[in-house]
């Protein structure tokens, strides 16, 4: 596969399709050394086109095989029509008629894992966005809609389980050893979610009942060694189907609704009509081989592809460039869900942190694009941080400006007008609008200009006529192709915390939180009959994905953390004194001064650790410093070794300061519970580990207790805690070799896993990490064709091992140039998305600056890179 003059696709160029396809009739032979796809189109022509004489042209890749084209079973020559390498086009049609086309493809040579693909010994496919021009000639675009029928025909031996979208309305043996199966799918669906799957597969049954009473059949497909990990995930289905019945009135429309789990796959899911294809690592989970945060992923992206069949398929895109109104929607939606399934305020602050720490660095970097794009090169690179978490951020402003009750009587209208439907993210505001009355004009800037915005608060208050005065001032930073950009509407949420703890009224009502809209570059809010200076407490529940300001003093956060009403303030008062506390700390170092650590952070911490009224899952977040990767976001120029050095300096400090407070509660979490992955639990084992991490830091007790934690531990939380902690540990590294073996030993067999022991090496911050990346390259635990593999131990190192990857030789970037020259070939997708840890090479100082950029540049001068790098790359350089 080759790109050579990439195009780039704009928005404002979209035309409704010249041709419509009412249905679609496949066949799908498949074989070991091909498969042969029989593909019959009944079009015709859209009445919507304004050029009535256009001819067909199907969209079909380079390694689609051509065999013959019939019109109305009218065999064509090979003058009746024209093949390029991305298209066929038919010139002389009549208004409506069947377009057959027989074409070979080889899954087994496809290792872009986009099309049919072979994972193991298994056939699937994954269509979204592009991929089912890799299969056949297609109108291959969400606007065209079609009632598919496919019959699959395999060997009965290798290939029992044939699957589609919809239902099984046949089915049969053949006289040489194969058989098939007939799927009908009665929804008018667009190409992108369409799935195949072949294979020998077991599966996990349940039903569901809907609101209305009918039975829907839940079936997981998995290798058979993993049908005890499939319990978690339709535990979640059901919570899903049963919570969007409850909270949005929708209820699910076919018989039965499958998932299928596959080794090998680019995403975390796809919400396929009726077939949900995921990656394992997004569908299995078990207690011995899967930590906390697994079972929550799982939950969570079960969902999360599970609510995608209203928004999403039943309701779908009227091209890519509405990616956010299926995305966006979709993550509030299993964002709401998962705070109902666990604690709320948790959940806000983890997506929070996710946000600040890597969608902010998106919107500050090269590929900054709004949350609806207006162009692309390759959509693939779209899926981004911006249109899933940005956008999902924009749907929960619309959902707090209209207030509960109108928000789903507006879901509702979106839903009933739009049923069947490929739409645009207009006619999502648009419904909001009719049910509300609100004029959210200005408010869809949020979808078109691109980069966070800043907040400056300054106040003030007079004490003579007992008023407080807020200040705003919003602006908001150029961004790649948008200056000077115009002032949103943003919604602030805010109380003024009295020297009590208690929130004062703010109005005649006696309201104790406000929201507040901005709509000026700056604006003035005045709260009368205040009887005392407040503190104020802005931007509660992170009412917007802006970067906020205000001069707070220390003692003001300290009080906002002791006592702001709003969970999510509390936690972030903590984290706005670690930070400045970090900043002084980041600069000392750089002036080779000597480390001090402010002893109001450690008073601070003290109090945490001694409030036990403080919920586990709470504490455990109040306690984590800013990141590494969250001071690189904050950062103006990246200094990886000061801001490793000081941040370890830091928690070292913390830890000998309050070393008996940390082993007190080390020891009184300890779980005396059989294992479940509910909140309560993950809770308390999250704060536990936390504070192992700290103990580390104490030589003469951290070793031992990681050590024994391993091997005591009951279940894959613990012991791959233990493990990562033995590992990061200079003092423990007799014990983290000999943990890595057994770890080895114990789970050689299973995958995921060993996925997770990659990772910890990959991460691990003691010297020497480049050379232990590439010995690890050897291991059978990995490949090079798995992308979860990739993404464990590539993708880990060079996200998630600043110290290491950014050594100043630049070692680190020459591997990573290698690697990505190696995936452009094998892997597009996966090499666009690890090629972004080069792209912020302006954010780093000398050397480092001029060494990623020339890594950078060494992989745009390849001749043959794909269209997914080279946008990448170019728009970084
Ligand atoms: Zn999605």
């Amino acid at each position: 596969m080759k790109d050579v003059t990439p195009q780039t696709v704009y928005l404002k160029d979209y035309r409704v399709p010249d041709f419509l396809i009412d249905n679609t009739d496949l066949v799908f032979d498949l074989r070991e050394e091909h498969c042969r796809v029989t593909s019959s189109l009944r079009i015709r022509r859209n009445p919507d086109s304004a050029t009535q004489l256009a001819p067909l042209v199907l969209d079909g890749g380079c390694a689609v095989d051509l065999q013959w084209v019939e019109i109305d079973g009218r065999r064509l020559g090979s003058d009746g029509y024209a093949r390029s390498e991305n298209s066929l086009t038919i010139a002389e049609l009549p208004d409506s008629c069947v377009v057959t086309t027989e074409v070979l493809i080889k899954p087994h040579l496809n290792t872009s894992m986009m099309g049919l693909y072979r994972s193991r010994t298994l056939y699937c496919t994954q269509c979204e966005a592009e991929g089912f021009r890799d299969i056949t000639f297609y109108l291959d675009r969400p606007d065209v809609m079609s009632e598919f029928t496919a019959k699959l025909i395999a060997d009965r031996q290798r290939y029992p389980v044939l699957l589609s979208n919809g239902n099984a309305i046949d089915q049969g043996t053949m006289e040489d050893g194969r058989h098939f199966v007939v799927w009908h799918d009665p929804f008018k669906k667009p190409a992108y979610l369409f799935a195949l799957v072949a294979g020998d597969l077991s599966s996990v049954e349940d039903s569901f009942v809907t609101l209305s009473g009918r039975e829907i059949k839940l079936q997981i497909f998995v290798e058979e060694k993993d049908l005890n990990k499939c319990d978690h995930a339709m535990l979640s289905l059901k919570n899903a189907m049963r919570w969007d019945e409850q909270t949005y009135g929708r209820e699910y429309d076919l018989g039965r609704f499958m998932i299928v789990a596959v080794d090998d796959f680019n995403m975390g899911a796809m919400e396929n009509k009726g077939l949900n294809i995921f990656n394992t690592s997004a569908v299995l989970a078990n207690p011995d081989t899967t930590t906390d945060a697994a079972f929550q992923r799982v939950e969570g992206i079960v969902a999360h592809e599970y609510f995608h069949n209203w928004s999403g398929n039943r309701v779908t895109c009227r091209d890519w460039f509405q990616l956010s109104l299926k995305e966006g929607f979709t993550v509030y939606r299993d964002a709401q869900f998962s705070a109902d399934m666990n604690s709320a305020v948790v959940k806000r602050i983890e997506d929070v942190v996710y946000l600040r720490t890597h969608q902010f660095a998106e919107d500050a970097g090269p590929m900054s694009h709004p949350v609806q794009p207006d162009s692309y090169m390759e959509i693939n690179n779209f899926y981004t941080l911006t249109v899933y978490e940005k956008g999902a951020e924009v749907v929960a402003m619309i959902h707090n400006l209209l207030g509960d009750k109108t928000f789903r009587q507006g879901s509702d209208l979106y839903f009933s007008r739009h049923d069947g439907q490929a739409v645009t993210i207009e006619e999502f505001v648009s419904a909001m609008e009719a049910v509300s009355g609100l004029d959210l004009q200005q408010f869809r800037l949020w979808y078109k200009q691109s980069g966070t915005p800043v907040v400056e608060v300054q106040s003030n208050y007079d004490a003579q006529a007992k008023t407080y005065q807020l200040q705003f001032k919003q602006s908001c930073p150029d961004t790649p192709g948008q200056t000077h950009k115009k002032p949103f509407l943003i919604p602030i949420k805010l109380g003024l915390v009295a020297a009590d703890g208690q929130d004062l009224p703010l109005n005649s009502h006696g309201d104790r939180s406000l929201v507040i809209s901005l709509t000026e570059q700056t604006q003035t809010v005045l709260f009368e009959n205040i009887q005392q200076a407040p503190v104020p407490s802005l931007l509660r529940g992170f009412s917007a994905p802006v970067r906020l300001n205000y001069p707070y003093s220390s003692a003001q956060l300290a009080h906002l953390m002791a006592n702001d009403s709003d969970g999510f303030n509390r936690w972030d008062a903590g984290q706005t004194l670690s930070f400045s506390v970090m900043q002084r700390l980041i600069e000392e170092a750089l002036d080779q001064r000597e480390l001090e650590v402010s002893s109001q952070l450690i008073e601070v911490f003290d109090g945490l650790l001694s409030d036990h009224s403080l919920d586990p899952a709470m504490l455990n977040l109040m306690l984590q410093l800013p990141s590494e990767a969250q001071l690189h976001e904050r950062a103006d120029i990246i200094h990886v070794q000061a801001i490793h050095r000081a941040r370890q300096f830091a928690r070292r400090s913390i830890a000998q300061a309050l070393q008996s407070k940390l082993l007190e509660t080390y020891k009184r979490l300890t779980e005396q519970r059989d294992y479940a992955p509910v909140a309560d639990q993950i809770g308390r084992r999250a704060l536990r580990n936390s504070v192992l991490g700290y103990l580390m830091l104490l030589e003469e007790i951290g070793p031992e207790l990681a050590w024994q934690q391993f091997n005591s531990a009951t279940n894959m939380a613990d012991k791959a805690a233990a493990l990562n902690a033995l590992v990061n540990c200079a003092a423990a590294q007799d014990y983290a070799q000999q943990a890595l073996q057994a770890f080895e030993q114990q789970y050689a067999q299973e995958t995921l896993a060993m996925n997770l022991w990659l990772q910890i090496q990959a991460t691990n911050s003691q010297p020497n990490g480049l050379d232990r990346i590439k010995a690890l390259m050897e291991h059978s635990a990995f490949s090079i064709n798995n992308p979860n593999k990739v993404r464990s131990l590539m993708g880990a190192f060079c996200s998630s091992n600043p110290i290491n990857f950014h050594n100043p030789e630049g070692s680190g970037y020459q591997f990573l140039q290698q690697q990505i020259i190696q995936l452009n070939a094998l892997n597009p997708q996966v090499a666009a998305r690890l090629v972004t840890a080069l792209t912020r090479w302006k954010k780093f100082p000398e050397p480092n600056r001029q060494l990623m950029r020339d890594a950078l540049q060494l992989i745009a001068s390849k001749q043959d890179l794909v269209k997914d790098l080279r946008e990448i790359v170019s728009k970084s350089l």
